[in-house]
C-alpha cells in the first residue's frame, strides 16, 4: 500500500516510521511512504504556504495555490483515497481503518496553523477525518495513526495475523487482560484459569473478561 502525505514537515512523518514493526514494514515493501511538501510548489519568492485570514482573526491560514498544486503532482493510482486530516471531520474508528485498509494508495494531507483556506475542500473535495474531539497543532500525528493503524491490518506488517483479530474492536468488545511472566508480582497473581492449559476454559474466561470489561468501560460498544 502506498500512502502519500502533503505535509510541511516531512521528517515528522519519515522519522516516526523508522522504528519497530513500521520500520519492519516499509523494509519489506508492504507499504511505501512518499512525502510531498506544498512549499516546494509555492509561486512567491519567499516560498510562504500561509498568509492572513480574510475577516481578521488570529493565526495564519494555508493557502490553497500550494496545497492544490502539491495534490495535483501526486501520481495518483486507480483504487485511491485522499483524506484530509481535521478536527472537523468524521472520528476515525475501526471501521474506519478497516475501509481505508482495502485501498491501495492513501493521500494524506496535513494542515498546520489555523488550517485550511475553505477552498482546498472545495477543490480537492477529500474525505475529512479527524482523530478525536481536540485539537493538535498539525496533521502529522493524526496522518501517522491512520497509517499505522492501516498498515498493521496488511498481510506482512504483523507476525501473527491472529494478534490483530484478538484486539480490542475487532470484534466490537476490549480485549480481555493480558498476563505474562512471573505467575506472582508482588503478590499480584495470574489467574490460575490461565495455568491449568484448559483451552476451553481459557477460551471461556476471556470471553467473560471482555464482556465484563467492555460494559464497565465502554457501554456505548455494547449498544
Ligand atoms: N482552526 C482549525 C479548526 O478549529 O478546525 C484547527 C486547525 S489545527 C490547529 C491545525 C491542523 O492540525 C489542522 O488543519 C489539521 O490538519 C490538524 N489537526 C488538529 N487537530 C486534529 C484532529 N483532532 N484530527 C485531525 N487533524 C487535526
Amino acid at each position: 500500500m502506498r500512502f502519500d502525505v502533503l505535509t510541511l514537515f516531512p521528517e515528522v512523518i519519515k522519522d516516526n516510521l523508522n522504528y519497530s514493526i513500521m520500520k519492519r514494514a516499509v523494509d519489506a515493501g508492504v507499504i511505501e511512504i512518499n512525502t510531498i511538501n506544498p512549499r516546494d510548489y509555492t509561486l512567491n519568492k519567499h516560498k510562504k504556504v500561509d498568509d492572513t485570514p480574510y475577516g481578521g482573526g488570529a493565526g495564519m491560514v494555508l493557502m490553497p495555490q500550494p496545497y492544490v498544486d502539491a495534490y495535483d503532482a501526486v501520481k495518483k493510482l486507480e483504487n485511491s483515497c485522499t483524506i484530509m486530516l481535521t478536527p472537523q471531520g468524521e472520528t476515525f474508528n475501526n471501521i474506519i481503518c478497516a475501509e481505508l485498509a482495502n485501498y491501495k494508495q492513501l493521500i494524506l494531507i496535513c494542515g498546520h496553523y489555523e488550517g485550511f483556506d475553505e477552498r482546498i475542500r472545495e477543490i480537492i473535495k477529500p474525505r475529512e477525518v479527524s482523530i478525536g474531539d481536540f485539537v493538535l497543532t498539525g496533521g502529522e500525528l493524526p496522518a501517522l495513526c491512520i497509517i499505522d493503524s492501516v498498515s498493521r491490518r496488511l498481510e506482512g506488517t504483523l507476525g501473527k495475523i491472529e494478534s490483530m483479530e484478538e484486539d480490542s474492536f475487532s470484534d466490537g468488545l476490549l480485549e480481555y487482560p493480558q498476563y505474562t511472566k512471573p505467575r506472582d508480582f508482588r503478590g499480584y497473581k495470574v489467574p490460575d484459569v490461565l495455568l491449568n492449559g484448559n483451552h476451553k476454559d481459557i477460551a471461556k474466561f476471556r470471553y467473560q473478561q471482555k464482556l465484563e470489561r467492555t460494559k464497565r468501560r465502554r457501554p456505548d460498544l455494547l449498544k
